[in-house]
């Protein structure tokens, strides 16, 4: 065997020789300390100075955690508030904000941010183009540039898009220095604003109140993933689902392709691309048509052409199923219609949203479960159009100057655009890029910015609560807080007399200083209430004009003219994120790399999406490279053959396919951007991320697509169940499960000890998110292992999310099954093992002594569950990224069998506290790190000898059963089935047949995405 380094696989870069790592180390470790101690009272130590723990800062005690509450605002869709777990100087986990409006949970991207901080590819200082590359170069060189650059007019500043003081100051910024702002958001929200505006002349995004629904509609937004607000819908979601109460929402899908959310839907409605805009008219028709109001009949007569009969064709949807739909939606007491995502995107965006509206204006869901109540603060930012003019601007040579910041246009822009040649035509490029990515690399100078959690800000995340953001520790390499460059590029530019501040800090401050004598808090002084928002996360604020009740639908929308998509026989193209990359920003992170997607379980890789039907024909099978081709351009990737696409639809995921940013994300698969055509929505200039004629052509050749789940079935063994949900009244009336037989047994638990450790896991919840997993990996440590070996089976996740299907009436059923090692009472790894390594705890974990194995394996032979894995290999965490090690968590090296123990560390910490206290644990006292972070709560975990905790609690439920229960293993870990209102086949389990070997599946193809 031998060392394994992971950047052979894709895992990053490494200090040049050890020794400077260590000394980099020491840096960051002693200064890092004193200057995270400091920050939640003022800013961080500038960091020239070591202070020895011999006389230890004030606040913060060796080995002891940290918590800081800051917000992150770019670590996906949506801001959400952090606890950043610090240790001995260095944020080592970050957790959900439970102080937080609707915190408490995260998602993995954000989790897998921390990689971004100490990501070895970041560019370590200013660096200045020569003909021989980019070269070190000092601050004071790199401001002077910039400075003289923007002095010189004709300057754009290009950010992300920005609520709260960063607003105000980019505006102020670029006022002061004559130049132009545009805040960018490459998924961004343009189509569904317009079309508000249209409708209501309401410029705003409405809280979209799922929880309160009994049909959720979605015509194609992956609202569990990516759109909008994932960790908070998929909350929402949850409680509208959560049938203990007795009732689930019924939960319909309209699109070509069934993304992580469609794959919860009890109903798929499979239109074509383009074809959702036609179903959500005829379904507000039809339902207008049946309602007997004022509202109902203004919108029947505008929508008189569209009847089912007359837009199926177009639609590529049956008229007798669209007016099922509309029956279900009049029948519901209060339904919603969630509107189209950027994987349903196409050149008439703002008809299609506007044709949800409409439906949910007819429907009455305006004003109940849509409402615009301004809770749901999002950043306005210029359209897609707005970026082609900038573009074209550039090309034409009117533009001097553009400063970059936290964008990256030269990736995220379909290269038909021509923004990497214009970007040639433009003399001055200043990035301010924390990595050398795609735009950098074409910049003069690279003057690198800080990461989020490095940097002071604020973030209005709703209209009634500002969150702050504070830096945690000190930055690892020689960056600068973005907002500090621009104002010594403005002071450089000669503007710096607008600004009377020093630093960024101080302008947040004095923003706050303002709030506080505007809102008149009853704090004492301003310290006080600034020191209790940093220590909060921010703060609340009352508001006083909440909007209630549904606007009035406007002339314009009476008038709007929607136009029929014309039906012609090309395969068209979506193009959609994913939760790992989101727009490419997660591509660099290990952790994401490796993470299996929710719908393929492909890891590493790009791939394209094609139905069984159509890739028959062309002989092609999962694994096969094919050549997709549009007007545009074209890639070649490995086929994913998938039944829940349509015949007529090809898909790809965005954010991979990187030419520059790091050496993890460089070269992995292609960037789906490059089929785009770069046409905009005419009314909202947003950019058509599907509907683009494609044509598909087998290569001949095999690639590499490395799917990290065997079966897409779980082959009768009942191991993800599925229930009607018409049975489960029955069913909880029915119930009665003894816990004594489970917690009692005398290899269970010690009958001496209190505690007997146990989990439940809600499959019904499960939304296969990952966020879990991710906190998993931050949790305990676990290395990334490369595409190479995870093809060989080698993957190192504790946690694993399957996808299965099963069978229904109308077609099938995801149910998203986390397996994880179960904690057997009667656990047959343990008495294999020769040398005791695997052992039973007083308390009824498998305990795993990691410097006691010897590395026989026999353990991960006998366990059924297949959860423990070996350390081929002593995989290296490649400095600065070893500074996100969890200190508390073992790192193994090769030989050594590991597997989760319900993250045994925590169990400790709270048991000695508790022991401190001379009492027992309390129920809720422990949280696993994937319980903690799961936005549905799927996952309960507690002591099962304690009646009355959740675990025991939920352990009953009607819904539970044990994986694999005939093997006697007596698991810790309880199921509870997933519930849908499709129709499962008569006295079936609802599994299909036909999976083969691992990463190559022949699913069977019921009828179901033609
Ligand atoms: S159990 Fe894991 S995958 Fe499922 S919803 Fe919770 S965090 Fe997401």
């Amino acid at each position: 065997m031998k060392d394994v380094d992971v950047r052979d696989n894709g895992n990053g870069a490494t200090p040049d020789t050890e020794g400077t790592s260590r000394r980099e180390f020491l840096k960051v470790m002693g200064v890092a300390g004193a200057g995270a101690a400091a920050a939640a009272c003022g800013p961080p130590d500038t960091g020239d100075r070591l202070i020895p723990y011999l006389i230890p800062p004030e606040d913060i005690v060796p080995g002891t955690n940290v918590t800081y509450a800051p917000v992150l605002t770019e670590a996906g869709p949506e801001p959400l508030g952090v606890h950043a777990i610090v240790r001995d100087g260095r944020v080592i986990k970050l957790e959900g904000n439970p102080d937080m409006p609707r915190g408490g949970a995260l998602s993995a991207l954000a989790h897998s941010t921390l990689q971004d901080v100490y990501d070895p590819d970041r560019v370590a200082g200013p660096r200045q183009l020569t003909t021989e590359g980019f070269a070190e170069a000092t601050w004071d060189d790199a401001i002077a540039a910039a400075g003289a650059a923007v002095a010189g007019g004709s300057t754009v500043l290009l950010t992300p898009p920005a609520v709260g003081t960063a607003a105000r100051f980019y505006q102020e910024w670029a006022d002061a220095v004559g130049a132009t702002w545009l805040p960018w958001e490459p998924l961004g929200l343009e189509a569904l604003r317009t079309a508000h505006r249209i409708a209501f002349d309401l410029d705003e995004i409405p809280t979209y109140a799922i929880e309160e629904s009994d049909h959720i509609v979605c015509f194609g937004a992956d609202f569990l993933g990516t759109w909008l607000a994932p960790v908070e819908l998929a909350a929402r979601f949850s409680a509208g689902r959560f049938v203990d109460h007795g009732f689930q929402a019924r939960f319909s899908f309209v699109g070509p392709r069934l993304s992580q959310s469609g794959l919860k839907a009890d109903h798929w409605i499979p239109a074509r691309a383009g074809g959702e805009t036609m179903v959500a008219l005829a379904a507000a028709h039809e339902v207008a048509r049946q309602r007997a109001d004022g509202r109902a009949a203004r919108v029947e007569a505008m929508l008189a052409p569209f009847t089912p009969e007359a837009v199926a064709d177009a639609a590529g949807v049956p008229a007798e199923r669209i007016r099922e739909l509309a029956e279900r939606i009049v029948e519901a007491e209060s339904p919603v219609a969630l509107p189209p995502g950027i994987g349903t995107q196409g050149e008439r965006a703002t008809d299609a949203h506007l044709a949800v509206v409409l439906l949910n204006y007819v429907s009455g869901a305006i004003g109940r479960t849509v409402r615009f109540d301004g809770e749901t603060e999002r950043p306005r930012h210029v359209p897609y159009a707005a970026m082609a003019e900038l573009t074209r601007r550039m090309a034409a040579g009117q533009v001097r100057t553009l400063v970059v910041a936290g964008s990256n246009p030269a990736y995220a822009l379909p290269a038909s655009l021509g923004f990497t040649d214009a970007l040639a035509n433009v003399p001055n490029v200043i990035s301010l890029s924390p990595h050398l990515d795609e735009t950098a690399g074409g910049a003069a100078w690279i003057l690198p910015s800080h990461h989020e959690l490095e940097s002071w800000g604020d973030a209005l995340v709703r209209r009634s609560f500002m969150a702050l953001a504070q830096p945690v520790m000190q930055p690892v390499f020689d960056t600068r807080q973005r907002e500090d460059i621009l104002l010594q590029v403005a002071a450089a530019a000669g503007a710096g007399d607008a600004f009377e501040v020093a630093d960024y800090r101080a302008y947040v401050e004095n923003v706050w200083r303002d709030l506080h004598a505007r809102i008149g808090d009853a704090a004492p002084s301003f310290e006080d209430w600034w020191h209790e928002a940093l220590a909060g996360g921010g703060v609340g604020l009352s508001v006083q004009s909440q909007r209630t009740g549904a606007p009035a639908l406007s002339a314009a929308a009476a008038n709007y003219a929607f136009a029929t998509p014309e039906i012609g026989d090309d395969l068209a193209l979506v193009t959609y994120p994913t939760v790992q990359f989101y727009d490419g920003r997660g591509a660099n992170r290990p952790w994401m790399q490796e993470f299996p997607d929710a719908v393929t379980k492909a890891v590493w890789n790009a791939w394209v999406e094609i139905h069984p039907d159509t890739a028959g024909p062309l002989g092609i099978e999962t694994g096969d490279v094919v050549r997709v081709q549009t007007e545009a351009g074209a890639v070649t990737a490995p086929a994913y053959v998938y039944k829940g696409i349509r015949t007529d639809t090809v898909a790809l995921p965005l954010g991979q396919g990187h030419t520059r940013y790091g050496r993890t994300a460089e070269g992995r698969g292609v960037n789906a951007l490059d089929l785009l055509g770069g046409s905009p929505d005419e009314r909202s200039g947003a950019l058509a991320y599907s509907g683009s004629a494609v044509t598909i052509t087998a290569t001949g050749e095999r690639g590499k697509l490395v799917i990290m789940q065997g079966s897409d079935y779980d082959l009768d063994r009942e191991i993800a169940e599925l229930m009607h949900a018409g049975d489960v009244a029955q069913a909880m009336e029915a119930h009665e499960i003894d816990l004594t037989q489970l917690v009692e047994a005398a290899y269970d638990s010690d009958p001496k000890s209190p505690y007997r450790w146990g989990m439940t896991i809600d499959l019904n919840a499960c939304t296969g998110c990952g966020a879990c997993v991710t906190a998993c990996y931050a949790e305990n440590n676990l290395p990334v292992v490369g595409e190479d070996l995870c093809a060989q089976g080698r993957e190192m996740s504790w946690m694993q999310i399957m996808r299965y299907y099963e069978e229904t009436e109308e077609g099938y059923h995801a149910v998203h099954f986390p397996t994880l090692c179960q904690q057997c009472g009667d656990a047959p790894c343990e008495p294999v093992c020769p040398v005791y390594a695997a052992y039973h705890t007083p308390e009824g974990l498998n305990g795993q002594v990691y410097n006691r194995c010897v590395g026989t394996r026999y353990c991960a032979n006998n366990c059924p569950y297949k959860v423990r894995r070996f350390n081929w290999f002593t995989y290296d965490f490649p400095y600065p990224l070893n500074l996100q090690l969890n200190p508390d968590v073992t790192v193994r090296s090769k030989g050594v069998m590991e597997k989760c123990t319900f993250c045994v560390q925590r169990i400790n910490r709270a048991k000695l506290d508790a022991k401190d206290e001379g009492r027992l644990v309390a129920d809720g006292e422990i949280q696993t790190a994937c319980m903690q972070s799961c936005p549905t709560q799927a996952i309960v975990f507690g002591n099962l000898k304690d009646p009355s905790s959740r675990v025991s609690r939920k352990a009953k439920n009607h819904r539970g059963y044990l994986m694999l229960d005939e093997l006697n293993t007596r698991p810790a870990v309880t199921y509870l089935k997933g519930v849908t209102h499709a129709e499962l086949p008569a006295g079936a389990h609802g599994d299909a047949h036909g999976a083969d070997a691992h990463g190559e599946t022949e699913p069977d193809t019921p009828g179901h995405g033609d």
